[in-house]
């Protein structure tokens, strides 16, 4: 038992069995035990690694896509660079040294990071140095053009979960089991409207949406774009893909909260979806692997492996290489980037 497992028990003793999207905010954000608020989850000595953390080309590519949709919407002498859950900083850094190319782009950017952690807030400064506003949430950016960066981070807000069987659609809610000692999953009937396989589960995550729907919204008002990268699926179809996963490896999702990461997959048919209802334009999701080799991974890699030798030269070519294969991070990554009305459509989407 962890501490949030005792804090969650006795919640069920009181309210009752809670759906899944309660028991992730609670695991995740909760004030003193949440996962995300008492430690930095990345690295080796953590429980999971992110595109940025495995090679700084990951960020440097993304720099060059930030520079090529600010020159697009005409080198506004000013506007919010807006990153969601930046981690420790690291896509931002690379991003900015890549941008280094159009120095007046580093001037006019404005640094605003979306972030609840206090201890990943604390390595995005060391990192990142003084000039950046941190937010808890999008509803406190000052007005303007913003480009928006959000890697990895859809995949951690809330969902729930529906399951169908004998023709009947049940949510699926966390619960006491063996005595009232431990979680375990419960079931509750719901009216879902819909036809479904014995079996089958359906996931939606309304507070993802909502934060898509605000977004889209902020953008066609103010002008912009973004680009969500995350691990998910182009459209919409039944499955299971709770997770956590702890040192690396998958754990079970009820076992201990707080000290594991639980994420989804994103569906970006309705993520895109949500932009769309906010008023923001939203060309075809890329897989990630099309995407880097669009933004010129192999000329990029080509470079600075010249200037690295034997084991290190290896080390960071499989790490690129990680980036961009169908087997590893290619395909299951997928990169959708919403723009506003009046914001030309970014490259490299659209093209083909
Ligand atoms: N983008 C980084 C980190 C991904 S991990 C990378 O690619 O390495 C998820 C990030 O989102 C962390 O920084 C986490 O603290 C943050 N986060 C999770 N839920 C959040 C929420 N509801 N609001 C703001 N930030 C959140």
């Amino acid at each position: 038992m962890t501490p949030l497992s005792r804090i969650i028990r006795t919640m069920i003793e009181t309210d009752g069995p809670m759906g899944i999207d309660r028991f992730m905010t609670v695991a995740l954000a909760h004030p003193q035990h949440g996962y995300y608020i008492t430690r930095d989850p990345l690295g080796t000595a953590g429980d999971f690694t992110t595109a940025p953390e495995i090679s700084q080309v990951f960020g440097e590519l993304i720099g060059v896509w930030a520079v090529a949709q600010w020159q697009a919407m005409g080198e506004p002498q000013s506007f919010l660079l807006v990153e969601l859950g930046p981690g420790r900083g690291t896509l931002m850094a690379d991003l900015l040294r890549a941008a280094q190319v159009r120095p007046h782009f580093g001037k006019a950017a404005k640094l605003h990071l979306i972030e609840t952690s206090p201890v990943l807030r604390a390595a995005q400064a060391a990192r990142l140095g003084p000039g950046a506003t941190w937010h808890f949430s999008l509803e406190s950016l000052p007005a303007g053009p913003a480009l928006v960066i959000a890697n990895e981070f859809f995949d951690a807000l809330p969902i729930r979960q529906f399951e169908c069987r004998g023709g009947r659609w049940f949510e699926r809610l966390v619960g006491l089991q063996g005595g009232g000692l431990k979680l375990g999953l419960a079931a509750q009937p719901v009216k879902l409207g819909l036809s479904g396989q014995d079996g089958a589960v359906m996931e939606v995550a309304p507070e993802r949406e909502a934060v898509a729907e605000a977004l889209g919204d902020r953008l066609k008002a103010q002008g912009g774009a973004a680009l969500v990268i995350d691990y998910g699926h182009t459209v919409t179809a039944p499955g299971d893909t709770l997770q956590a996963v702890r040192a690396h490896g998958f754990a079970a999702v009820l076992e201990r909260p707080g000290e594991a990461d639980i994420t989804s997959h994103v569906d970006f048919e309705q993520l895109g979806h949500a932009f769309r209802r906010g008023g923001a334009v939203v060309p075809p999701v890329m897989r990630q692997g099309d995407f880097l080799t669009a933004m010129g991974l192999a000329a990029r890699v080509e470079r600075l492996a010249g200037q690295l030798q034997g084991g290190d030269r290896e080390n960071f070519l499989s790490a690129a290489r990680r980036l961009a294969e169908e087997a590893a991070m290619g395909a299951l990554f997928k990169v959708m980037t919403v723009h506003s009305p009046r914001t030309p459509a970014p490259y490299p989407f659209g093209v083909s």
